[in-house]
């Protein structure tokens, strides 16, 4: 079943510090490639973040993001998934942004995806910022809304910012589920907390049907018994999971740009991602890493860990 094209290069061939860093040392195959059309799961970069609306820098995440990747082995600590063996996994390259232009970038990146889904290739994406989530679902939406597991500090579901802007980190969701490519009752976001503007963004989860599960909920009960409430949720029909790196603890995770303490740890961050299995993932994101804020690289390698945990899920169908 394993080709082995798609086999990651091993550290005990080249050391990890060696070579050209692709994501997890896997194969480049952009969609140029003559093997493009065999690879079943694309890590792919989307360095854009004009989306963000304090501190800027996910634009340089997946450059990053690669080089850390290169400490990622072959086989799940704990369920033993070999992912490079259960599906052809390929490094398909960046989505290219206009840094000048949201509404451009926003159809370059839907038309890149589209192209994805037409091929039966699952995205597993290295923001970005969290606005980069919404051409994604433009793209791979098209037989219906799909239901999601969110874990955020933020519920990214404000109508707009600074007096009427659409498209910011803070609104895919809402644009999402207003253009129905989310089913609202299939939705719940995991890990809210932080102070707030306002409660517009609660009053249209409320309103809407998105279960919203605050971080002082997920304390008290723990992983496991979130994690079932969630599954719950979103049931056996296709979904997305989308994580931004914000969801962790400051202490973890601080190279971000819009930071909340009293969050999970990097053990419950990668915890989370290991009730995801079985579900049927049609594409998840990694999203809001910045390095320039990531002055050891933790938040880099954190992020890439919890890619890895996804992509042991999304095989694991
Ligand atoms: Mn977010
Ligand atoms: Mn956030």
């Amino acid at each position: 079943m394993s080709d082995p094209f798609f086999t990651p290069v091993s550290g005990f061939d080249l050391p990890r510090f060696a070579g050209v860093p692709t994501f997890m040392r896997l194969p480049h195959v952009p969609p140029d490639h003559p093997r493009f059309g065999d690879v079943e799961i694309g890590l792919v970069g989307a360095p854009w973040d004009s989306g963000t609306t304090n501190r800027p820098g996910p634009r340089h995440g997946p450059r990053q993001l690669r080089d850390a990747s290169t400490m990622i082995r072959a086989e799940h600590p704990v369920t033993g998934i070999r992912p490079f063996e259960a599906a052809n996994c390929a490094d398909i390259g960046d989505v290219g942004p206009n840094p000048a232009s949201i509404p451009d970038t926003l159809d370059r990146f839907t038309a890149f995806y589209a192209n994805l889904k037409a091929q039966n290739i699952r995205p597993l994406t290295a923001g970005g910022d969290h606005l980069c989530s919404l051409p994604i679902l433009r793209g791979i939406a098209g037989d219906g809304p799909l239901g999601m597991i969110h874990f955020d500090s933020h519920t990214d579901l404000y109508h707009s910012y600074f007096g009427g802007e659409l498209y910011t980190h803070g609104t895919p969701f809402r644009r999402a589920i207003e253009e129905r490519l989310l089913d609202p009752a299939r939705v719940v976001q995991i890990g809210i907390r932080g102070t707030m503007y306002d409660h517009e963004d609660l009053d249209f989860a409320e309103k809407s049907g998105v279960r919203v599960i605050r971080i002082e909920e997920f304390m008290a009960r723990g992983v496991a018994d979130v994690m079932a409430e969630a599954r719950q949720i979103v049931g056996t029909s296709p979904i997305y999971v989308s994580y931004d790196i914000d969801f962790i603890d400051p202490a973890f995770a601080p190279g971000t740009g819009t930071p909340e303490v009293g969050g999970p740890t990097s053990f419950q961050a990668l915890d989370v991602c290991r009730h995801l299995h079985g579900l049927e993932i049609r594409g998840a994101d990694l999203v809001e890493v910045s390095p320039p804020f990531d002055q050891t690289g933790a938040t880099a390698f954190l992020g890439v860990s919890v890619m890895f945990e996804m992509l042991a899920a999304m095989v694991s169908a």
